[in-house]
């Protein structure tokens, strides 16, 4: 076969795009978890490659047929799992463009746009969230785009690693006995990123968190922190997050960053689900503090519209970072990097290339502009609430952490009820395999909770309504 003519490309282009529209009207209807079996996809498909080339129509019907079967609807508007990845037409356009430049934005010389559209997009984003200028490209700091929060939770750890050795551990190897901080409720990259980055998982201390509202207690990073100096070691780094996977809960950042901060300690934030929500005004109480963090990230592709990949990731200090990870070999050496007008995006996360990614975030703003994304977090935050209040008005269910946004955990607890993990597991399972919705679950303290998280593209209250409709009947017959 020869190539795709950009004529031929852009009639299968069109195919692709009906394919993708028609995909998201029906998506409601179809069964949220997949039902494939271990190796049923696989089983469909050819043993061998193709030797020679196939028709565009094959791989269409392949698409229905092979593909949709094995494939989990998180564009399904009764998806409530884990967190979304909601997404919207003009992402996904973004993406496209994307792939279609192809261009490796390495280098602010590589590709300009691809540097200053994202350098600027994430100004307008740090505005947009609210945080502190210091995190602006116009003063020391600087935003860049990461894959997800976990290179971006990495790239910070390493950052603050390099900054509490004075840059030597780049050189030598991590020998300093440094020692890293995070909730209880931390997500799992913080101790993947402690293991990459060389700290070793011994040295992640874990902070005690609330057993009501999850979220850490600045007390025991202190007391945690001074056994540590005590013993020689060298507190380096803390992650605070700012809702919590598990239940949504958000460390108090002001308390804890003002320990961290007297001991030198770096702050990072990692907002991956809620930052979304600091486009509205009314929730920036719980980022109170952000002036005091030295990094920072949250994922428009969980919750702001935008297909997955796309965490963005500030730093108040940007040459720290650039220290880090930048390495230039004489390949990679031109004048514009050298007359120091530019910002080299490689010297700012972990791969070589990378690719154009703002341009789906700028599509996504300048689509629905600021307003538009506030209206439609505000709504998700509303069905949130929403549901809550259905929730706590049941007496046969109890609601099992603070829920101030759009994720209420929750279980199912009816008098006597011998044994409510199993109860709540055997309800979850049971929800799950109707396909009519789906929900997670995580462990609080008082047991297994489900979580439901309001934030897919399509969700309307009537999904949130009849989702809990759902799960009510259900619990009866449990
Ligand atoms: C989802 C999430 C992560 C991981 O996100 P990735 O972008 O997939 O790495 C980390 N922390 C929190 C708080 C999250 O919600």
């Amino acid at each position: 076969m020869d190539h795709l003519t950009p004529r031929e490309f852009a009639a299968q282009g069109r195919e692709v795009l009906d394919w993708i529209a028609a995909y998201w009207e029906r998506v409601e209807d179809l069964p949220v978890l997949s039902r494939a079996k271990p190796g049923e996809i696989r089983g469909r498909l050819p043993r061998e490659a193709p030797e020679r080339g196939e028709p565009f129509d094959a791989v269409l019907r392949d698409l229905d047929e092979v593909v949709l079967p094995g494939v989990t609807h998180w564009q399904s508007p009764s998806f409530f799992a884990f967190f979304p990845s909601n997404l919207s037409g003009s992402s996904v356009l973004g993406e496209l463009l994307s792939a279609g430049l192809g261009v490796q934005g390495m280098l602010w010389a590589t590709s300009p746009a691809c540097t200053e559209i994202e350098t600027h997009v994430l100004d307008w984003m740090a505005d947009l969230v609210g945080l502190p200028a210091r995190f602006r490209s116009d003063g020391a700091g600087g935003g860049v785009i990461q894959d997800t929060a976990s290179s971006a939770t990495l790239t910070a750890l390493l950052a603050a690693r390099e900054r509490a050795t004075g840059f030597e551990s780049n050189r030598v190897g991590v020998r300093a006995p440094l020692t890293a901080y995070g909730s209880e409720e931390s997500h799992s990259s913080l101790l993947k990123a402690v293991r990459i980055a060389g700290l070793g998982s011994d040295n992640l201390r874990s902070i005690q968190a609330h057993p009501a509202t999850r979220a850490a207690l600045p007390d025991a990073f202190e007391r945690l922190v001074e056994e540590d100096l005590a013993a020689g070691r060298l507190p380096a780094f803390v992650s605070v997050t700012l809702g919590t996977t598990s239940t949504g809960a958000f460390d108090p950042l002001r308390r804890i960053a003002e320990i961290a901060r007297r001991r030198g300690l770096w702050v990072h934030v990692d907002a991956a689900m809620s930052g979304a929500a600091f486009l509205c005004p009314e929730f920036r109480h719980l980022q109170e503090g952000a002036e005091l963090a030295d990094s920072w990230c949250f994922n428009p592709h969980k919750w702001m519209f935008t297909n997955f990949d796309c965490d963005c990731f500030w730093v108040a200090d940007r040459s720290a970072l650039i220290r880090t990870l930048s390495v230039t070999p004489e390949y990679l050496r031109n004048r514009a990097s050298e007359s120091g007008e530019v910002f080299d995006y490689r010297d700012w996360q972990i791969p070589l290339g990378r690719r154009f990614r703002a341009l789906k975030l700028w599509l996504v703003l300048r689509h629905y502009g600021a307003e538009g994304l506030r209206r439609h977090i505000r709504e998700h935050v509303a069905l949130g609430q929403e549901f809550l209040a259905l929730v706590e008005a049941e007496p046969d269910f109890e609601v099992l952490a603070p829920a101030p946004l759009n994720h209420v955990t929750f279980r199912y607890r009816p008098k006597g009820a011998a044994d409510p993990d199993a109860l709540n597991m055997r309800l979850l399972h049971a929800l799950n395999e109707s396909g009519a919705l789906y929900l997670t679950h995580t462990r609080v303290p008082a047991g297994i909770g489900l979580r439901m998280v309001v934030a897919q593209t399509q969700t309307t209250r009537e999904h949130v309504l009849a989702a809990w409709r759902r799960i009510r009947d259900t619990a009866r017959s449990a």
